[in-house]
């Protein structure tokens, strides 16, 4: 391998459900390094040790592996450049850590919590921005050196300079320039010892070679600080590349409460894999004859970093749609479509499952029709008055089916017991019945009120389908506006708990 290897990496957190915007992101790292006969690294960025999960790093891999984008190296594969979890890799961070230190450009910080958030109130108060007010980078260094070895805590922060500017090129939008008086003596080591994303990630992307940063637009606020780091440790940066965020219809930034996000949404509704990565692949960028059906192997063959256009793309249901049913009517033979059907839903595995739910309410087999077409089915029509609690009006529905849908997403197993659980706990704290609160559940997620077990039919059904079928019953009820939605939240923290 020569030096001029292009190399480029996915970096996702292990934090949550495998999002469109990681399939997005992989899918352009992806066609780059396989234009240029490179190498696509797969690196689990799981430094926030609270919010990371094997679960979700799982979810992650597999979902990436049903696109069919899979990498040269990676924590399940290996390769030259490992460990890549960055999790494994803390004495690597310790070791530039503390040569920052050493040199000067970092220093420790001693600043209780207490003292950052008043700081913090203060300076926003007095609009001299929200940041902190470097109490600690005159510590002189001997004396700091001393606290530290003496056990007090400590977290370690990097030397912004006061004044200046920082300039950086990003490849589609050119020179970028940002005031140094505008950044943070960023954190790059946090008191738990885990470095931060902003010291690890260049850590590793230096070591690892990457020649290429493709990812999200929300990180290019985070650049100066990379090039800061890059210029301490006197490495040569590598390119910058932020794609367009992904957005919903109306333009916002994508986000759960106007669109799914999970990629297991479109897996279980049945998406295909080729539509959900030719969809990614017309996210700001298309084939010169605008042609919008194409291929993985054409996107690659075609493919140039500099053709991504900027205007934010948006991540149109209806459109990737259309697509799929372009997909399965053009590409597939019937047997082959079968196949994918099978996998899909039509196998012993999921039919065994959902016998289990029915088998006590059949009389004839020629049953399972009518029984079981809630697991068969997207987005399923529901009767609007029956999603009424009892005694209560659509609004007040409403703000108990939204409580719900955020008590669900907090559940880190989708069990039927833990689902039960949770119904029980919200039903006490509520102060609704149980059989009442869950009678519009039944409605939203089956479609009737006599059906199959609720708990068991989410747990089959998985998290996903589950959620949205709640959220399309907020969308029949009405729905919440904006500011009604921000107040329930409010509300909803102070009497569960932050969420
Ligand atoms: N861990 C970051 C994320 O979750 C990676 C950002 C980057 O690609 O540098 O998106």
């Amino acid at each position: 391998m020569t030096d001029n290897t292009i190399r480029t990496r996915l970096a996702p957190s292990p934090t949550g459900d495998p999002h469109v915007g990681t399939a997005y992101q992989a899918l352009f790292n992806y066609v780059w390094a396989k234009k240029n006969n490179g190498i696509f690294i797969l690196r689990i960025e799981d430094t926030d040790r609270e919010r990371s999960s094997q679960e979700s790093e799982k979810a992650i891999i597999d979902s990436l592996k049903w696109l069919g984008l899979e990498w040269d190296e990676g924590p399940d594969t290996g390769g030259s450049y490992g460990p890549y979890r960055q999790s494994e890799r803390l004495e690597i961070y310790h070791e530039y850590i503390n040569k920052l230190i050493a040199e000067g450009h970092a220093y420790p910080c001693f600043c209780s919590r207490k003292h950052l958030a008043e700081v913090r109130m203060e300076r926003q108060k007095s609009g001299s921005g929200s940041g902190y007010d470097r109490r600690c980078r005159d510590i002189p260094p001997k004396e700091a050196a001393k606290r530290v070895d003496a056990g007090e805590e400590f977290t370690v922060r990097m030397k912004v300079p006061l004044e200046g500017t920082c300039v950086f090129e990003d490849l589609l939008r050119g020179k970028i320039e940002k005031d140094w008086a505008s950044i943070d003596d960023q954190v790059i080591m946090k008191a738990d010892g885990f470095p931060t994303y902003h010291l690890a990630v260049v850590v590793d992307d230096h070591l690892m070679k990457i020649s290429h940063i493709i990812r999200g637009e929300e990180w290019i606020n985070s650049v100066p600080k990379h090039v800061l780091l890059y210029q301490f440790f006197g490495w040569e940066p590598p390119v910058f590349c932020h794609l367009p965020l992904l957005r919903n219809k109306d333009k916002s930034k994508l986000s759960k409460r106007k669109n799914p996000v999970s990629i297991n949404w479109y897996r279980k509704m049945g998406i295909l894999s080729e539509a959900l990565l030719n969809f990614a692949g017309m996210m700001g960028w298309h084939l010169s004859d605008d042609r919008e059906k194409f291929s993985l192997q054409e996107m690659i063959e075609n493919f140039r970093l500099e053709d991504i256009s900027l205007g934010g793309p948006v991540f149109d249901l209806d459109k990737l749609l259309w697509l799929n049913g372009r997909y399965i009517r053009e590409d597939f033979t019937t047997d082959e479509l079968l196949d994918r059907l099978v996998e899909w839903g039509l196998n012993r595995e999921h039919f065994g499952a959902i016998l289990e739910t029915c088998k006590g309410r059949m009389t004839c087999l020629s049953d399972w029709g009518e029984l079981t077409d809630q697991f068969f089915s997207g987005r399923i029509p529901v009767p609007k008055d029956e999603l009424l609690l009892k005694d209560m009006d659509e609004a007040q529905t409403i703000e108990v089916i939204q409580i719900i849908l955020w008590e669900l997403e907090k559940l880190d197993s989708f069990s039927k017991d833990s689902i039960y659980l949770l119904f029980k706990d919200l039903s006490e704290k509520l102060n609704i019945k149980l059989k009442y609160l869950t009678q519009p559940l039944y409605i939203a997620i089956s479609g009737k009120a006599v059906s199959t077990p609720l708990f068991d039919t989410m747990e089959i059904l998985g998290k996903d389908i589950t959620r949205a079928r709640i959220r399309y019953a907020i969308e029949e009820l009405g729905d919440l506006s904006k500011k009604k939605l921000k107040l329930l939240e409010k509300r909803y923290n102070s009497l569960f708990g932050e969420s």
